[in-house]
């Protein structure tokens, strides 16, 4: 594969084998940053304070949250590849998990990401939601980037990227969460 942001940047990093959890959007492959950037001025211009809580996870911290019932997924997610990030509220300076986070699925698809409330298709029923997720990969298109195979460009946007059916069937069948 040629070279990207992940082999570039996020394999080089000292951070790469972290077990602590890292809210540096530097780790953020670009187009990434910005839009979770604007995503976050969005929220505060709507009287919403919200903060970047998660970027980078590295495969120990993946398999450590596994063990702990944080995540479904045990061996990779899109957070690896500087493609995901949690975004929470902030209410009297601490972060906070609580009440509707509706407003998340609407700036990110506003955004051209990939809520987790939805995963990119409201109108499927998911087992698995994460309110607090956004990503600039649509959920089909996820086995090739976890094969190594594909990173998205400057111009992709997962609302667009039209998978070949074998590809989205393999997603489904093997898909069980972030
Ligand atoms: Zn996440």
């Amino acid at each position: 594969m040629a070279a990207n942001f992940y082999s570039d940047v996020i394999a080089k990093d000292t951070r790469f084998g972290s077990l602590a959890r890292i809210d540096d959007d530097q780790l953020l492959e670009p187009v990434t940053r910005a839009l979770v950037q604007e995503i976050v001025s969005a929220a505060r211009s709507i009287g919403i304070d919200v903060m970047v809580w998660e970027t980078y996870r590295s495969q120990a911290r993946q398999e450590l949250l596994f063990t702990q019932h944080v995540t479904k997924l045990r061996r990779v997610g899109v957070h690896h590849y500087g493609l995901a990030c949690d975004i929470v509220k902030v209410v009297g300076g601490e972060p906070s998990w609580k009440g509707d986070f509706s407003f998340l699925g609407q700036l990110s698809k506003s955004a051209n990401l990939i809520w987790g409330g939805d995963w990119g298709n409201p109108a499927v029923h998911h087992s698995f939601i994460d309110e607090y997720h956004v990503q600039r990969c649509a959920v089909t298109r996820e086995p090739v980037l976890f094969a190594g195979s594909w990173y998205p460009d400057a111009g992709y946007n997962p609302y667009k990227d039209e998978v070949p059916v074998l590809f989205a069937n393999v997603a489904a069948a093997t898909r069980k969460g972030q």
